[in-house]
């Protein structure tokens, strides 16, 4: 069994604060531990349930939040950045499921922790009337490829979010948001158990989830502020629909996932 991890930090045990997010502090690398520690356990579930190959995409912000040593043999790890494919780097034909670990809700979402889609110059993200974030992205760029997104960890509003979206997906709630930076934490020791166990279930059930099929639509990307879609509308082959909103059309869902990227990236040219 051939896995692919994708794995983000505002969704991981503990982490709930901006200061959990940033680069340096106490904080920071207090976070990139527990990242580690439920990267390990999402592995002791894999390996459990059978893999014997994981590809793991350190997917928040520029990718140099885990440390390889002490990565498990038959894991590997894609660090760094930029990539073409950015949080799902490594995706391709031939895994048997992709797992969201630590991931948030999308952009908008009330009492989600530290929620936003890609970076905070994000508004929304839609293909029709399918709004997505971070783990729809993710899971339809998998889907494109034919892997199913069989397991999210994250807080209570990003696993509602996938589980509407891809219904059969295993979930583990590691925290329950109150506000957007406030949260009733797991403990670290009940946290791990759980993401583990559900790892493990989520791999060997006879139902796993199709992989996410693409709806056709065109995707819609509203900034927050008219200038970040000022510069972004400087990606070939997209759309000004209004001050805000850009239409990124695609054949398929990965040219869209590659435009949707490129009109992000510019946006960070702008403050
Ligand atoms: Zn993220």
């Amino acid at each position: 069994m051939k896995l692919f991890i994708a794995i983000d930090l505002e969704g991981i045990t503990g982490v709930v604060s901006e200061r959990d997010t940033d680069r340096e502090g106490p904080a920071a690398k207090a976070a990139r531990e527990h990242m580690r520690a439920d990267l390990d356990a999402v592995l002791e579930g894999c390996v459990a349930a059978g893999a014997d190959e994981v590809v793991v995409c350190d997917a928040h912000a520029d990718g140099r939040n885990l440390d390889v040593a002490d990565l498990p043999p038959r894991a590997v790890l894609v660090g760094g950045s930029p990539t073409p494919y950015s949080m799902l780097q490594g995706i391709a034909r031939g895994y048997d499921g992709a797992l969201f670990v630590g991931y948030h809700a999308r952009a908008g979402t009330a009492a989600a922790v530290l929620e936003h889609t890609w970076n905070y110059k994000v508004f929304a993200a839609t293909l029709g009337d399918l709004e997505v974030g971070e783990f729809g992205l993710g899971a339809l760029l998998a889907g494109h490829f034919g892997v199913p997104a069989v397991y999210l960890s994250g807080d209570d509003k990003a696993a509602a979010e996938a589980e509407a979206l891809v219904p059969g997906i295993v979930t583990t709630v590691v925290k329950t948001g109150i506000t957007r930076l406030a949260a009733v934490l797991l403990s670290p020791d009940d946290a791990r158990v759980r993401i583990r166990d559900d790892v493990e279930r989520a791999l060997r059930a006879d139902d796993k989830p199709a992989p996410l099929a693409w709806n056709g639509k065109a995707l819609r990307l509203t900034f927050t502020r008219v200038e970040f879609c000022d510069v972004a509308e400087g990606c070939p082959g997209v759309r000004r629909l209004d001050g805000r909103t850009l239409e990124i059309p695609g054949v398929d869902f990965e040219e869209v996932y590659r435009g949707f990227l490129a009109c992000v990236r510019l946006s960070e040219l702008k403050d």
